[in-house]
């Protein structure tokens, strides 16, 4: 990642704003790298196939294209949230805890509570205690509860161990009375993460048990600055995911969170109702933090968890038929195109449409660098067949897709096929395979290739009332054909394509002693520049001129960089550095004057082996671009 900033390929999003999660810039290499894999793949997949076109779709999609393809109901993730600290978590990806779980039913603030305490003894002199009203009720409150009270750091706990139910009513009804300056009944529960089952414990004398120190965090967050925390008696609870993995608090239900981003087209009228709307619908991640400081809003959360949430809501006085979505794939607008593609392309079964173009999915998690992203480019083909012939081109694509990365660079040693088990795929796919590709971070999907069968195509003839059949001129049959669809991330590919280069070896520098180099190491296909430039001096002019002759004859086929600052060595290191395959220095022999059989010759030095050549300047075309083809 590092190096990726240092060198311009990839950037955060808005950095000097503190950054977007999970949106990320490519820089001057990065879209280089990019654009050799897009038309590396566009060419192999498109344009050398007799079978394939290509299509370019709008990324506003109609929501009646999304609701037939089952996006609208059904392209979600369930998540929850930490009632703490905010943080979201996919609820499917949290492991079962087990430990002690505390119950809290709210909390008072430390200074009204140790004067109460510390007056039930001298009731004579305490304006609470010395009220017949209220006395009886506190005397019910807390007898046999048990307080500790930490003076220092001005909190506590008071654990009311029986007829909580009974217990509650009547502090709630001390809470109506205004006897504490700050007080909150809104209920929490924390769990001690892996205690052992046969001791609970309160505190160890000096410190609070950890779940306790959170519901006091949790307290503090609602506006009750030193909160004495009341609790009843803790629980062994086992298998749960119902707690916050870093800290043990209680997390939200599970709600499915719909990862389609919402927008709404044309001049909208904007009441401050919809205003809200509007704004959530275009948030990312995390839209309506569910940790409030409002009070109202907050109990509602936890009492029930009945508030709906912003971004879920459509209501509002905004027009429906302005909204409009960000597409979550480019498949969809090939299948809603296919018939207009069919018409004028004249192709006959089996033949594909192909799409490179930018999808958004509102992840409830970005991670591991550009690996999940919000925004990223899809490269997606939608092969269509007749029925009988999609297992077999399920495989016939898998093999294509294989060849096609190792073509790019990435060994078959790093890429495994996962044949994705029948309760993993989706419902109408007969069979998924996926590209997994060995990360840094664990072995990962790179390309879903996937028979689709007749599902999209039927799915937009049924919700459109347009045929989407094919006839077939030989058998005159009318059907629906199948559709079998390798799709890959670009920016999943290019993360690959770096992880797979970056490598680190030792290499002489000017004075020929050994020095660790970082180095990419490309496949000269995918490398943003092909060919570095180099004088041996900048301050011979005959050099120099030459130098820019070549640069001139290069330019027009490949990207080439100019250089001519520094020992010869270091501008090595650094086109090595960025993965440039190729280097050629133009010296004195190339100006004929060591050996007129040697003029107009060049220096050609290999990335990855170092060796070097002498090769004619006539010949360099031909050699470089057979190389990098
Ligand atoms: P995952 O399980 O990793 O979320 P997926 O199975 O949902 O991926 P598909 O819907 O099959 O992914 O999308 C096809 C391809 O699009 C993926 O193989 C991947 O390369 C790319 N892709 C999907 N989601 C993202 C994302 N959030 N960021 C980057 N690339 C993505």
């Amino acid at each position: 990642m590092s190096l990726c900033k240092r060198r311009g390929f990839i950037f955060q999003s808005s950095e000097i704003y503190g950054g977007l999660n999970g949106a990320w810039d490519y820089g001057p290499l990065g879209v280089e790298l990019k654009r050799n894999l897009k038309n590396y793949w566009w060419r192999v997949m498109v344009q050398e196939r007799d079978d394939v076109v290509g299509m370019d779709g709008s990324i506003l999609t109609h929501p009646a294209v999304l609701r037939a393809s089952g996006h609208l109901e059904g392209f979600s993730d369930p998540m929850v949230d930490s009632l703490l600290t905010g943080k979201r978590f996919r609820a499917n990806q949290l492991e079962p805890q087990q430990g002690w779980v505390f119950n809290f039913i709210g909390a008072v603030d430390f200074d009204s509570f140790s004067n109460l305490i510390k007056e039930q003894n001298l009731p004579e002199r305490s304006a609470i205690w010395s009220r017949v009203d209220l006395a009886p009720l506190l005397r019910q409150v807390f007898i046999n509860s048990s307080c500790h009270i930490d003076d220092r750091r001005r909190t506590g706990y008071c654990h009311l161990p029986n007829h909580f139910e009974e217990q509650k009513e009547l502090l709630r009804g001390l809470i109506a009375q205004r006897i504490f300056s700050a007080s909150s009944l809104q209920p929490f529960s924390a769990m001690e993460i892996g205690s052992d089952r046969n001791v609970v414990r309160m505190s160890d004398g000096r410190h609070f048990n950890p779940a306790i120190v959170v519901a006091q965090e949790f307290y503090k967050k609602r506006d009750i600055r030193n909160p004495v925390v009341i609790m009843t008696n803790p629980q062994w609870i086992e298998h749960s995911t119902r707690y916050d993995p870093e800290n043990g608090s209680l997390l939200t239900p599970p709600r499915e969170f719909n990862l389609m981003f919402k927008t709404r087209t044309g001049p909208v009228e904007i009441s401050e109702e919809s205003l809200m709307t509007v704004s959530a619908a275009g948030a990312t991640g995390p839209a309506a933090p569910l940790v409030t400081t409002n009070p109202r809003e907050s109990s509602a959360l936890t009492a029930g968890m009945s508030v709906t949430p912003e971004y879920t809501s459509t209501a509002g006085t905004t027009d429906e038929a302005s909204v409009a979505y960000l597409r979550p794939e480019t498949a969809q607008s090939i299948f809603v195109q296919f018939k207009n593609i069919l018409e004028v392309s004249r192709k006959k079964l089996p033949f594909g449409i192909a799409q490179i173009g930018k999808a958004f999915r509102n992840e409830i998690n970005p991670r591991n660098f550009t690996f999940r992203s919000r925004e990223f480019e899809q490269m997606e083909l939608e092969y269509f067949c007749r029925p009988e012939q999609g297992m077999e081109l399920l495989e016939y694509w898998k093999e294509e897709r294989l060849k096609f990365y190792e073509n790019i660079g990435i060994r078959r040693a790093n890429l495994h096929v996962r044949d994705v088990p029948d309760e993993e795929r989706a419902f109408y796919s007969k069979g998924t395979y996926d590209i997994e590709y060995d990360f840094p971070f664990g072995r990962q999907e790179l390309e879903g290739v996937a028979y689709r069968t007749d599902y999209d195509l039927k799915q937009h003839q049924h919700a459109s009332d347009k045929s989407l059949e094919y006839f077939d001129d030989e058998t005159k049959e009318k059907f629906i054909p199948h559709v079998v669809e390798p799709s890959a991330g670009v920016d999943r590919t290019v993360l690959a394509l770096i992880c797979e280069a970056y490598s680190e070896d030792q290499a002489p520098n000017d004075k020929g002693e050994m020095e660790a180099r970082t180095v990419l190491r490309f496949h000269p296909r995918m490398a943003p520049i092909k060919c570095a430039i180099f004088p041996l001096l900048k301050n011979k002019e005959p050099l120099v001129v030459k130098a820019k002759e070549i640069v001139g004859l290069l330019r027009p086929h490949m990207t080439v960089f100019y250089d001519e600052s520094g020992a010869i060595g270091r501008r090595y290191r650094r086109q090595d550095e960025i993965g440039t395959p190729f280097g050629i220095t133009i010296d004195f022999e190339t100006l004929g004057e060591k050996d007129p059989k040697l003029r107009d010759t060049v220096t050609l030095r290999e990335r990855d082996s170092m060796k070097q050549e002498r090769v004619k300047t006539s010949d360099l075309l031909q050699l470089l671009s057979m190389r990098i083809a």
